[in-house]
């Protein structure tokens, strides 16, 4: 939700932001939006935009996080929302809440699926939220899911990083390449807007080493990395830095799909690494196309 690339904003450009869109608002609702984005030491009159980041969640999982001119916000925005789908809304992040309060009973990780840019933002929104609250102490109940084919994600790691250490939750994430490469190329071409994905197998290798390294440079001893990934060389540099910076604590750990780089998980299990294998299953209509599609990508 507005975000902006410059490094501060004011509430003036909350305020325009606002207008431009026709969205109307009083000047206490807008004073009441402009200071929920703000960190509790943040006693200025400018938002960072790791305020932004962290806090600008225009879906509140938390109902007592929500007013007004949120609900306004996600009507007017243009997106044809209505108040039906806010209450489907609600009895989701009723089923979000159950579901991780349950997990975090048993002490039991969430890995969160990346998917496809025009439902991610929203789900990646759900998992910060949820990694905020419910990733602290000694528990990792959120892995939510990164893709680093897409041209954003550096800087969204970058983000990731800071906010966990500014707001004390511990740096918890699935890492990934992703999975919908040619769909994302399609939908970006018949709309005429730029891919989000990296234009080159490079550029997506250089984004997810990039983002592995900042990762566990920045991570400590609550932290859990998850690199589901089948690629050896990145495989290999997160075992270089792990012996590197001497923090193998199981922080780190992998995962591979079954039946998909057996050889690197036998590997890596040998060598005292968690290791997961990762096992689709559910209808053959479901599960056969997925196998097929993850076969193609690993050719
Ligand atoms: C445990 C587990 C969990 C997973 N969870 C998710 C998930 O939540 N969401 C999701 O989307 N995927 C998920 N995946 C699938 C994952 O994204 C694919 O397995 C992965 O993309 C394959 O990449 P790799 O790291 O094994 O490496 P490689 O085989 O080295 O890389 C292949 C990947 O590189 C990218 N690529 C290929 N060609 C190009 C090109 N020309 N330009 C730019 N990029 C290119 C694509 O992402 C392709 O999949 C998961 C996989 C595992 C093992």
């Amino acid at each position: 939700m507005f975000y902006n690339k410059r490094e501060q904003i004011d509430i003036n450009d909350l305020r325009n932001s606002l207008t431009e869109r026709g969205i109307q608002f009083e000047e206490h609702e807008i004073n009441k939006l402009f200071n929920s984005l703000k960190f509790l030491d943040n006693t200025g009159d400018t938002l960072s935009r790791l305020e932004i980041f962290a806090n600008a969640h225009l879906f509140k999982l938390d109902k007592n996080s929500r007013f007004d001119l949120l609900r306004k916000i996600a009507i007017g925005c243009g997106t044809g929302l209505n108040d039906h789908d806010l209450k489907l809304f609600e009895k989701m992040s009723h089923r979000l809440h159950d579901i991780t309060e349950l997990a975090n009973d048993r002490n039991c990780s969430l890995y969160v699926d990346a998917e496809q840019t025009y439902m991610q933002a929203a789900i990646e929104s759900f998992g910060q939220q949820l990694s905020q609250k419910y990733n602290v102490g000694s528990k990792n109940i959120i892995l939510n899911g990164y893709q680093c084919y897409l041209k954003r994600m550096k800087g969204v790691i970058e983000h990731e990083v800071q906010a966990a250490e500014k707001l004390g939750y511990n740096l918890t994430l699935k890492l990934i390449r992703g999975a919908y490469l040619s769909e994302e190329r399609e939908l970006a071409e018949k709309f005429g807007v730029e891919s989000p994905v990296h234009d080159t197998l490079e550029n997506t290798h250089n984004c997810y080493n990039d983002c592995l390294k900042l990762a566990i440079q920045n991570s400590n001893s609550k932290s859990v990395i998850f690199l589901a990934s089948h690629n050896q060389d990145s495989i290999e540099l997160a075992k270089s830095l792990i012996y590197g910076k001497g923090i193998n604590d199981y922080r780190v750990r992998f995962g591979q799909l079954k039946g998909f780089a057996d050889q690197i998980t036998g590997q890596l299990s040998q060598e005292d690494f968690k290791t997961y294998k990762y096992l689709p299953f559910g209808p053959t209509e479901h599960v056969m196309p997925y196998l097929v599609r993850r076969g193609q990508e690993s050719k």
